[in-house]
């Protein structure tokens, strides 16, 4: 664990102490692989450099237009919250562009969440504290209906193009990525632009209950109901996250019941539909299925064609239509992993120059289609490949030494050591128990062979794909 002597908060300012920012920066960065994960730090969080620090305001530096905005968008909260916890006088946290002047960029990370330790705020800052900020891109413009989400969708135009409140709560649930998130800040977005008296609150169900603590901290439970008791239209996403913690799901009950019966709309987002929802109170769980209740599926290859195909047109770049079928096939789990797979193709093709191809896509997403991809198992190889070369299976065991036998088996030793996790003994053994060292020497000479003949790295390209599509 890094521990460091922390200066006082006062000291931190003057010119000494800055650089001492810039190392505590260089530690913290140290952590970041550790919590985004490997991919996302390689791609684009290892980039980040430290710029600049005054009042507060901690600058970093990305490469490009591009790579600052994928930060911003997707990295920006969990950024700022972990840099705070180690640098604890750190306000807010802008990216930048290298070549931009600090004072010229606008700032992409900053947190409302700094102005909320003096407990004697007045009462107008913390109402704009009330909700979180809505996402520009999410709105039903950007959201491509399909069979999976073409019920969700529905319900949230009606909710949103309606003056009166029809079913309430609109209950959306559905799997982490398939665009809850996205069509209740549509939903916000509508009813602003359309209908701006009515006072519309998004936040998430954290965010909530840290509202409701905080207000419990400083006494202050009065103006916590009275302020999200006169909101006209209250949405809380990934509700999830408040079932078992009973006094501030005590404390929702009472906020919806109260804007319920002044007809006002309530909508909730979650994992799971409410009566699949662990550690719900009887009597808010029932409430809860009052309204209309609409689940989003997981995504066809249709849809993410769809999709794919829509924010393909948002990019700078051309991308060819079979990359796109490529990753509508591939990467099934949910449109996040897709618009970050796209995102990251795009985003690598600018830095290197280079043209977005399957191959490269392929080679790029190479972790993130292997956890798509089902093993291949050795049994699979020998088969293919003895297929592929005329041989029989048994030859793969057996002690022959034919070059007619010898180089296909070598092959299936290759393919078995790339494609599978065996160790080399492992490997050995399942080719008639030869020893490791044989193995070793098979895929070395299948390396060799195939920096100059071109027919065996055909053949054994060709074999890969057949092995990884069955
Ligand atoms: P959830 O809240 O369900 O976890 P999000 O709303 O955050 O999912 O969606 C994840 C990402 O996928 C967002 O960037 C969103 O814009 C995008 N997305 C999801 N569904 C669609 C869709 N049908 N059309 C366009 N983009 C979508
Ligand atoms: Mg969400």
């Amino acid at each position: 664990m890094f521990v460091a002597q922390m200066p006082r908060e006062d000291e931190y300012d003057s010119p000494a102490d800055l650089s001492f920012i810039q190392s505590q920066w260089l530690e913290a960065k140290t952590f970041l692989p550790e919590i985004f994960g490997e991919v996302r730090y390689n791609s684009w969080l290892r980039h980040l450099e430290y710029k600049d620090f005054f009042s507060g305001r901690l600058v970093l530096s990305a490469p490009n237009r591009f790579m600052r905005d994928w930060i911003s968008l997707n990295c920006a909260e969990p950024l700022f919250v972990f840099l705070k916890s180690r640098i604890p006088s750190v306000l807010s946290v802008d990216v930048v562009v290298s070549s931009d002047a600090p004072s010229e960029a606008s700032p992409v990370i900053a947190s409302s969440e700094t102005r909320i330790t003096s407990s004697e705020q007045p009462l107008e800052e913390v109402r704009e504290e009330l909700g979180s900020r809505l996402e520009p891109r999410y709105v039903f413009e950007n959201f491509v209906v399909g069979k999976p989400n073409e019920l969700a969708y529905a319900a949230a135009l009606k909710v949103a193009e309606s003056q009166k409140v029809t079913f309430n709560p609109l209950f959306l649930y559905g799997g982490v990525g398939l665009g809850k998130t996205h069509l209740m800040h549509a939903i916000a977005w509508h009813i602003r632009q359309n209908q701006p008296h009515r006072r519309v609150v998004y936040l998430s169900a954290e965010k909530f209950m840290y509202h409701f603590v905080r207000a419990l901290r400083f006494k202050n439970i009065m103006a916590f109901k009275e302020q999200f008791r006169s909101v006209d239209v209250l949405m809380i996403d990934d509700f999830q996250f408040i079932s078992g913690k009973d006094s501030t799901q005590e404390e929702f009950f009472h906020t919806f019941n109260a804007l319920v019966d002044q007809n006002h709309q309530v909508i909730i987002s979650a994992d799971k539909s409410p009566s699949d929802l662990e550690g719900l109170e009887e009597r808010l769980r029932s409430r809860l299925g009052w309204g209309l209740v609409a689940d989003i599926h997981p995504t066809t290859y249709e849809l993410r064609l769809g999709i794919l195909t829509a924010k393909a047109e948002t990019m700078e770049k051309e991308i060819p239509l079979k990359v796109i079928e490529f990753l509508a096939h591939k990467i099934t789990s949910n449109v996040r992993e897709l618009e970050g797979a796209l995102t990251r193709i795009v985003a690598h093709s600018m830095l290197v120059g280079r043209e977005i191809t399957v191959e490269s896509a392929q080679d790029l997403l190479k972790d993130l289609l292997r956890a798509h991809d089902r093993r291949v198992s050795i049994e699979d190889i020998q088969r293919k490949v003895a297929e592929h070369f005329g041989i029989k299976v048994a030859d793969m065991h057996s002690a022959k030494r034919l070059r007619s036998i010898v180089r296909p088996r070598q092959v299936a030793m290759y393919l078995a050591k790339i494609m599978t996790p065996l160790s080399l003994p492992e490997i050995g053994r399942k080719f008639g128990g030869r020893d490791h060292t044989t193995v070793i020497h098979g895929v070395q000479k299948i390396e060799e062979l195939m920096a100059t003949d071109m027919n065996l790295s055909e053949d054994i390209d060709l074999l890969r794909r057949m092995l990884n599509s069955l």
